[in-house]
């Protein structure tokens, strides 16, 4: 079935709005009709099964018929910290990652990143993001769109790492220890329902340096490994994030 988000301002008691671009997507794009069925979220905290009453070019209205409980979201919340990449690659992280059940990202600047900040393109970039965040949700089945924070400075991510339970660094150097280690002392604590929150870092296309490394370590961060093969900067969240999404048992429960 298909689902929508929609603002928590149109989530109404007996009915609610759709509208703008998914309201056109509803009649234009799927062609539905009065009384087709549809999934909406407010992709906080509401979800509700609801039947189509009346579409209009630019407002779909629809009844709600049943309040769902939110689900399709992930006990282990991960934040994937990625050091901002070149081209429109941060793009198709946030669209993997969202499907495979990211909670949130944080783009950071390091010593080797290429791409120049430029605070004058941010907000038509970052309004670009939250798009794509917000249509792999949908199609995701997600009941919460990840939250795409504002990028840091390299000090800036430092200063975040003790707002996480975990925080690991993937880093290509790492051969002792590997995710499956790092994630052990949560799994009790995920098994009894308990939201952990973790941080995964991943390097720009240079690498992190070594002294990055140690001040990530400093700050608490823990090293880990994904492997002999050298992944692209754009592929190592994605393998860190299905890697912490099976050792905490989310790939097969239904
Ligand atoms: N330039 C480096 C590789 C950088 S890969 C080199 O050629 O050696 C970009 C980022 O992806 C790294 O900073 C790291 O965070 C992550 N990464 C890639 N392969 C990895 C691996 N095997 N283990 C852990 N992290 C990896």
């Amino acid at each position: 079935m298909q689902r929508y988000f929609i603002d928590p301002a149109q989530f109404g008691d007996k009915t609610v709005s759709i509208t703008g671009e998914d309201a056109r997507h509803i009649g234009k794009v799927m062609r539905s009709k009065p009384e087709d069925k549809l999934i909406v979220s407010d992709g906080i905290a509401r979800e509700a099964l609801v039947e189509i009453t009346e579409i209009e070019a630019h407002e779909v209205t629809a009844r709600i018929i049943e309040q769902l409980e939110a689900s399709g979201e992930p006990r282990a919340q991960v934040t994937i910290a990625q050091s901002l990449p070149k081209g429109d690659k941060m793009e198709l992280v946030i669209q993997k990652c969202t499907e495979i059940g990211a909670a949130s990202f944080l783009p950071f600047m390091s010593e080797r990143t290429v791409v120049q900040y430029d605070p004058r393109k941010e907000e038509k970039r970052t309004v670009r993001w939250r798009k794509i965040a917000k249509e792999a949700a949908e199609q995701a089945h997600r009941s919460k769109i990840p939250a795409i924070e504002p990028p840091v400075a390299w000090k800036g991510l430092l200063a975040k790492l003790p707002e996480y339970d975990l925080a690991c660094v993937c880093y290509e150097k790492e051969h002792g220890q590997q995710l499956r280690d790092v994630l052990k002392p949560f799994a009790e604590r995920l098994g009894r329902g308990t939201e952990v929150r973790i941080l995964v870092a991943v390097g720009p296309e240079g690498g992190f340096t070594e002294q990055e490394i140690t001040q990530l370590e400093a700050a608490g961060a823990v090293s880990v490994g994904l492997g002999r093969r050298i992944l692209r900067t754009e592929t190592a969240g994605m393998a860190a994030l299905t890697c912490i999404m099976y050792e905490t048992g989310e790939m097969g429960e239904i």
